[in-house]
């Protein structure tokens, strides 16, 4: 029986991609290892934001696994970007075919992990009191796992429905006949939007920063392709894997920067990367997303294509986002601005006339109350530390990460934390996470603690923990590459901004997968140089 099973090598905390994966790597090497998963099914951020319209954004063909040839050759994605359904069917999928699911204890939330200093390990401890004593912990908790709820005055007050992008139902939810507020305009809002606009009888979208959005034209997986694709397929990663953001290599970025064309040169590479879909507009030249000056000319050429497809001009000002693009994560949509074109949507600008407070039949903005059934918050995540936070996580000497992590998520690698022997975080804060086709850096990251783990046991040595010199300069490396950047120009929620109190420090990577693989491997070569070995 699992919930017996008191003592393993290796625990990892969730069972997303990261955690599955994981999971299969550490049996692999000959280790105990468990998994545990709060929800009720693996998949991670596939099983929890079932919203309508939810998909991925990075082409299906790339986000996948790489590490098991026959998989990527015999499994047959549907569409060009996979939709949730699917993605969760791929997790569940790779469950069973790598015989994963006895590792893996679900319906079980990790409250919290010790370190104990004479034992050197982990005792780790559910909400539901069971206990486990791990050599290795591995936080596979995800970067984008913990919904971030905003306080509105009010709320409990108000009597309808309210729904969570990232906590979503599991029954179908039917809008029909419903009116519908959407509270944020990001990522999930802008998928779910088109969807709900559909269905509901009015839908009202409450929105404070405008949206940046690039078409995904998204359709069936083009067979041709995907053969062409699969004939080579280890060539294709490999190429990904030496892309900026670990994908993209069917289109790379053009080595020129948007200063150096004429204004007709540039305007034809906007149109052909907007006709491509996707991020491939970000690459239209190599400097958008470093020069402000750059960054501003496709950001008008975005807004141009908002005014041609609003048609209410008043509407279309609000729906124009002033900041820099990319700054906050571009999103790709399929039919976002055209869908205020229907007579059913509406959009309230709560920059202007902010939320007062939530009544009983809806909110008052502006001095204005808009009435409606259903409530749905699309306001994102406590990103990249939210989750990690949350646990009572004590490392030597008793050392809470809420202290730790007081003034940011202080590390070495985004891989190890000091006073945290033995305990690796996989896709987190410090490494380019985020800024990646997450598949590539989960990969990276379970590939790079496997080899540890095994330098450890070849080596006699029972732990491994960044030393304070390393996060120190690792941190200041993390903060010099963002301020490379345009992504300092703008309140992110990679800065944390969009959370009440949080500490103001830039968490991932800006400094591209390739260099960071590079100095991740260089690391290992030199015996973990930046971490103390005992
Ligand atoms: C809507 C959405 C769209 C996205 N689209 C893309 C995309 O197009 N491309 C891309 O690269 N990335 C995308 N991402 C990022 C995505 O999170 C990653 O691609 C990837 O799925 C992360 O996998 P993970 O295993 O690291 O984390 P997750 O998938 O988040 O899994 C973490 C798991 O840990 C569990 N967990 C957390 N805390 C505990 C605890 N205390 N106890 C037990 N279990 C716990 C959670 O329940 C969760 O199941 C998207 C994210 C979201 C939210």
């Amino acid at each position: 029986m699992l919930a017996d099973m008191k003592s393993v090598d290796l625990l990892i905390v969730g069972a997303g991609f990261g955690g599955l994966y994981m999971l299969h790597k550490a049996r692999s090497l000959g280790l105990e290892a468990l998994a545990i998963e709060a929800a009720p099914s693996v998949g991670g951020t596939w099983y929890h934001n079932r919203y309508p319209g939810a998909r991925v954004d990075i082409q299906s063909m790339e986000y996948s696994y790489s590490f098991d040839e026959a998989l990527q050759q015999q499994w047959c994605w549907s569409e060009r970007y996979a939709p949730q359904p699917e993605l969760l069917r791929y997790a569940n999928h790779v469950a069973d075919r790598f015989g994963l699911r006895d590792g893996i204890l679900l319906n079980t939330r990790v409250r919290g992990a010790h370190f104990d200093e004479a034992a050197r390990r982990w005792q780790v401890f559910a909400d539901d009191g069971r206990r486990w004593s791990a050599r290795f912990l591995v936080m596979a908790s995800g970067p984008l796992s913990s919904p971030n709820r905003p306080d509105f005055p009010g709320l409990q007050d108000f009597k309808g429905a309210v729904l969570h992008t990232a906590d979503w139902p599991h029954e179908p939810v039917d809008f029909s006949g419903r009116r519908v507020a959407v509270v944020g305009t990001g990522s999930s809002a802008v998928q779910a939007i088109p969807i709900i606009a559909q269905q509901a009888r009015e839908l009202t979208v409450f929105q404070r920063t405008a949206a940046y959005a690039a078409p995904a034209r998204n359709g069936p997986l083009d067979r041709e392709f995907e053969a062409r694709i699969k004939a080579d397929y280890a060539g294709f990663r490999a190429r990904n894997r030496r892309m900026h953001g670990g994908f993209g290599t069917l289109l790379p970025p053009n080595p020129v920067s948007a200063l150096a064309v004429s204004a007709q040169e540039r305007e034809r590479s906007f149109e052909e990367r907007w006709r491509v879909g996707g991020f491939a507009i970000l690459g239209a030249f190599n400097d958008l997303l470093l020069n402000l000056e750059s960054n501003a000319l496709l950001a008008e050429f975005v807004r141009t294509k908002i005014r041609a497809t609003v048609e209410d001009p008043q509407t279309a000002a609000l729906l124009q986002p002033t900041h820099t693009i990319g700054c906050k994560r571009l999103c790709v949509d399929s039919g976002y601005y055209e869908t205020f074109n229907r007579p059913n949507v509406r959009l309230v600008n709560i920059n202007q006339a902010p939320i007062e407070r939530f009544t009983a039949t809806g909110l008052l903005s502006g001095g204005r109350s808009h009435d409606f059934d259903t409530l749905v918050l699309a306001t994102g995540f406590d990103a990249m530390t939210g989750t990690m936070l949350r646990l009572d996580l004590r490392g030597r000497a008793g050392l809470r990460i809420q202290d730790k992590w007081r003034a940011g998520p202080l590390n070495y690698l985004g891989l190890g934390i000091a006073g945290f022997p033995n305990l690796f975080n996989i896709a987190g804060p410090g490494s380019t996470s985020a800024f990646t086709n997450v598949i590539v850096a989960i990969e990276h990251h379970v590939d790079w603690i496997a080899d540890c783990i095994c330098h450890l046991q070849a080596h006699d040595k029972s732990s491994i923990e960044a030393s304070e010199a390393a996060e120190t300069a690792w941190t200041e490396y993390v903060n010099k590459a963002a301020r490379r950047t345009v992504f300092l120009s703008c309140n992110s929620w990679y800065l944390g901004a969009n959370i009440a109190g949080k500490p103001r420090m830039f968490m991932p990577l800006a400094d591209g997968f390739p260099r960071y693989a590079d100095h991740c491997a260089n690391v290992a070569h030199k015996g973990y140089e930046g971490f103390v070995l005992q």
